[in-house]
């Protein structure tokens, strides 16, 4: 046996203890800027200036005007475990965001740090420093109002950390993000971040007014921190279940982002990453999107603190709800609810967009002579004529049908959000005039919605409309093909697809969804057998025959290449303004765009 390694059991210093625990509440610097911020938050600041140099290794800075330390209590502050936030008897009902007493300690052990502050009503600061854990005395300094904390060299004594760290930027990114969060977490405050990249030079990254509404959130702050486009492209949504309360934005289904990067929770005014709540949402989202994108949202959840636990994890930012059903069940219901709403609306951003690229492209007049067609010209010449070419009336459109229409446009009573149409192009396309502009409708992509919906009404309520085959179909399939099939002939017949097996190798469809009318079912069945196949490993039945429904509606509803006369043109209308989710079909694309009469007029230097 080896015994030159063997060691005494020995009890660390302080300082050692907080050199270990720096590692989890402080592992980079944007850690330690969430720790100070929250801490001014705690103190009741209404202004917070962060900032940072070099990503934050070199300095970072936080001042605020909150309620400031006491004389006697700045060197307890450093201590570990030393709160004023929490005592032994109330530990369970946390309403600060901090509550560990450790963030300031495991600062004066991973950097130099000093703190300068003024407690209210106290004539004059003082400030303490810590470097390296050794602790200067405590001496008056001059400072208006509040604390002014400073954190030097963060990780130097330390350079395995410091070897961690990203980049500069990749580290003023995160801080930045950080910063984003609170500052949404706390809209009665107002924030600025500074970049200082040397003695005297200092860079404005934002600033942003405290929101004047008491409670809740000002537009500029939002499109600031969430996306630029974001007020415009969302709805507000509000919701109550016993004692927990949501409220928040989202953003229309057709506005989504490839990745969960414009999310933001908050629990009792608490940034928090969560996968129960992201799950939720996307729950909510699940019919309207595709699946591999993410809406945008900011959703305050309000929840009594005794039942949350945020004492999951050193940085706080995961908690674990009493009820959790209960919280998915608020945010799916509050959402879905006003999705269906709102839900025939289609984001702005996609007519403004087109429109943006419009204006770029479209060249000025000595451009065109000598610029080759290209790609991103829009409208290309040969487009242009095509268009003209197709903008016959179709063979069944009426002038009577017209003047009808635009009769009851006219009607000061009637006032119809989706508008009157008048026109189809390409066989697909249906314009529509509305009152302040006109709309773009792909008729597939709006009759699948509705379809889907109206068949997922017809199962969930098990209430089928159907069709008898007179002559009942036999379809030939392979024997695993017919198995497939037959494990949901229950829930099918509930769809109104009653199927039956007809020898070991094929089955015979006796009725089928009203909605199906004329369409040939073979296909539809293979299509079927597609969305089960690639689905297998899904157990749900739910989920199943959300993707039945799916394949079913495509097969239902108007292709793109059938001519409307301009009464069908209106139905679909009508139909997509009373059907819930119109706005985008079940693959999360807009099935229609709306221009408005404002933006086309800028666009032809009107305005
Ligand atoms: P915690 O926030 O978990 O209590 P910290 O180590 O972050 O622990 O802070 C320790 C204590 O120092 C706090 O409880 C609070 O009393 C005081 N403190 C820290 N920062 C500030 C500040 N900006 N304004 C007023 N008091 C502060
Ligand atoms: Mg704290």
């Amino acid at each position: 046996m080896n015994t030159f390694n063997i060691r005494k059991i020995q009890l660390l210093s302080e300082h050692s203890i907080n050199r270990i625990a720096a590692g989890e509440v402080i592992e980079r610097p944007a850690s330690a800027v969430k720790e100070l911020v929250e801490n001014s938050i705690d103190a009741g600041a209404t202004h917070i200036e962060v900032t940072y140099g070099h990503g934050g290794k070199a300095l970072i800075k936080v001042v605020d005007d909150g309620h400031g330390i006491p004389q006697e209590e700045l060197l307890l502050a450093i201590q570990r475990h030393a709160t004023s936030k929490i005592t032994d008897l109330n530990i369970d009902d946390i309403n600060t965001l901090g509550f560990r007493g450790e963030a300031l300690p495991s600062m004066g052990a991973a950097g130099q740090l000093s703190i300068t502050s003024r407690f209210h009503h106290s004539d004059s600061a003082y400030c303490v420093t810590v470097q390296a854990g050794k602790i200067s005395p405590v001496k008056p300094a001059a400072l208006g109002q509040g604390t002014m904390i400073e954190l030097t060299h963060l990780f130097h004594s330390t350079p395995a950390r410091l070897k961690f760290l990203k980049s500069d930027q990749a580290e003023a990114r995160a801080i930045t993000d950080i910063v984003r969060s609170l500052a949404l977490a706390a809209p009665h405050i107002s924030f600025s971040l500074y970049e200082k990249s040397s003695a005297n030079d200092r860079r404005k990254v934002f600033s942003l007014m405290e929101s004047d509404q008491e409670s809740f959130l000002s537009k500029e702050r939002l499109n600031r921190l969430v996306d630029s486009k974001f007020t415009e492209n969302s709805f507000m949504i509000e919701g109550e279940i016993n004692d927990a309360k949501i409220q928040g934005y989202c953003s229309y289904p057709t506005y989504h982002r490839g990745s969960a990067s414009a999310l933001f929770f908050f629990v009792n005014n608490r940034p928090v990453r969560d996968k129960l709540l992201i799950g939720a949402l996307r729950g909510a989202y699940a019919d309207v999107i595709p699946k591999q994108k993410y809406p945008l949202a900011v959703l305050y959840i309000h929840y009594p603190p005794q039942l949350v636990d945020v004492n999951v994890h050193p940085s706080k930012t995961e908690v674990r709800f009493k009820n959790p059903a209960l919280i998915r069940t608020l945010i799916i219901q509050t959402i879905k609810e006003k999705l269906t709403e709102v839900g025939y609306v289609s984001a702005p951003i996609i007519s403004t967009q087109f429109l943006d690229k419009l204006n770029r492209d479209t060249p000025t007049s000595s451009e065109s002579s000598s610029r080759p067609d290209s790609e991103t010209q829009v409208p290309k010449t040969s487009g242009q004529s095509h268009l003209i070419d197709d903008f016959k009336p179709s063979q069944n459109m009426f002038q009577s049908d017209v003047d009808h229409h635009i009769a009851q446009l006219q009607d000061q009573e009637v006032n119809y959000p989706m508008g009157v149409a008048f026109v189809q192009l390409h066989k697909n396309y249906i314009v529509s005039q509305t009152t302040n502009g006109f709309i773009i409708v792909d008729q597939h992509a709006a009759h699948e919605r509705i379809v889907y919906e109206r068949l997922k009404q017809h199962w969930s309520e098990k209430k089928p409309e159907t069709l008898s085959c007179l002559v009942p179909q036999v379809i030939e399939l392979t024997n695993s093909e017919v198995e497939i099939l037959l494990e949901i002939a229950s829930e099918l017949k509930e769809l109104g697809l009653v199927i039956e097996p007809f020898g070991n190798d094929a089955i015979c469809i006796r009725e089928i969804p009203a909605i199906l009318n004329n369409t040939p079912t073979e296909p539809l069945i293979r299509d079927l057998l597609d969305g089960l196949e690639e689905g297998k490993g899904i157990d749900l039945i739910d989920e199943k025959m959300n993707e039945v429904i799916s394949r079913i509606s495509c097969h239902g509803s108007i292709r793109s290449g059938r001519v409307l006369t301009v009464k069908e043109m209106n139905e679909l209308l009508r139909e997509m303004e009373k059907t819930p989710l119109s706005g985008q079909c079940n693959h999360g694309r807009p099935t229609y765009v709306e221009f408005k009469l404002n933006d086309i007029e800028s666009l032809f230097g009107r305005k």
